[in-house]
């Protein structure tokens, strides 16, 4: 099947209200043109140097992403156009955010990322964590970015009620953090393999890329 094939299959899935973000990482710029000519605008990439070079040459109301782990001396390359980052998990990354986005005069949205999966290397922080974050005096002075939800990443197993308790875990994060934060509405989770857990279990926006571009070579 096409990208375009895909895409609208994928689209005719999942319910109305959830995100797809079109995870175009390791792929051509004619695959996401692909995308985009079929009426697709957000995508998601893992690395900052990628996404520049893809920001540059593609149409400018295309909503990139910001899904890998982010680099606080790399932040300021895509300050000025990023429209979400989804795996914010500690001050010092969030603070850095804020100061260039008052140097790009924008509020930059972001997610933070928990860590749901038994696994060790995967990023984020704790519930715990991530309230006394939201709750310090220092995030009170960031101006410039905007919690928008949380993003997490199950393990990856093909037992699917651990995957399914891990998203259901995330869900309930999400509603505690909602006490202090009550404009937050976004649960990023769920990829091309557990969507469908994902969804079920409350996500809002889905990361999803060899489901539509086929799967990844890495060089
Ligand atoms: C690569 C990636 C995805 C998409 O993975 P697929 O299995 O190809 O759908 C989603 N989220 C993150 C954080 C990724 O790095």
């Amino acid at each position: 099947m096409s990208i375009k094939e895909n895409l609208n299959s994928l689209k005719n899935q999942i319910p109305e209200h959830i995100t797809l973000v079109a995870v175009s990482k390791t792929k051509p710029l004619e695959d996401i043109l692909q995308a985009y000519n079929a009426g697709h605008r957000v995508f998601g990439e893992n690395k900052v140097q990628e996404m520049v070079d893809k920001f540059h040459s593609l149409p400018n109301d295309i909503k990139w992403h910001m899904i890998g782990h982010l680099q606080r001396n790399k932040v300021k390359y895509i300050a000025g156009f990023v429209d979400l980052i989804h795996g914010v998990d500690n001050l010092k990354l969030l603070k850095e955010i804020n100061k260039q986005g008052l140097k790009n005069d924008r509020v930059i949205n972001c997610l933070i990322q928990i860590k749901i999966a038994t696994e060790d290397s995967k990023f984020g922080m704790s519930i715990n964590e991530a309230k006394k974050l939201i709750t310090s005096e220092e995030f009170k002075n960031l101006e410039n970015i905007s919690i928008k939800g949380v993003m997490g990443m199950a393990t990856f197993t093909d037992d699917k009620d651990q995957i399914q308790s891990e998203f259901q875990s995330l869900e309930k994060g999400f509603n505690e953090l909602k006490i202090s934060l009550e404009n937050i509405n976004t649960i990023s989770m769920g990829m091309s393999g557990d969507y469908n857990i994902a969804i079920d279990s409350g996500s809002t926006m889905i990361r999803v890329g060899s489901s539509i571009f086929g799967s990844r070579q890495y060089q």
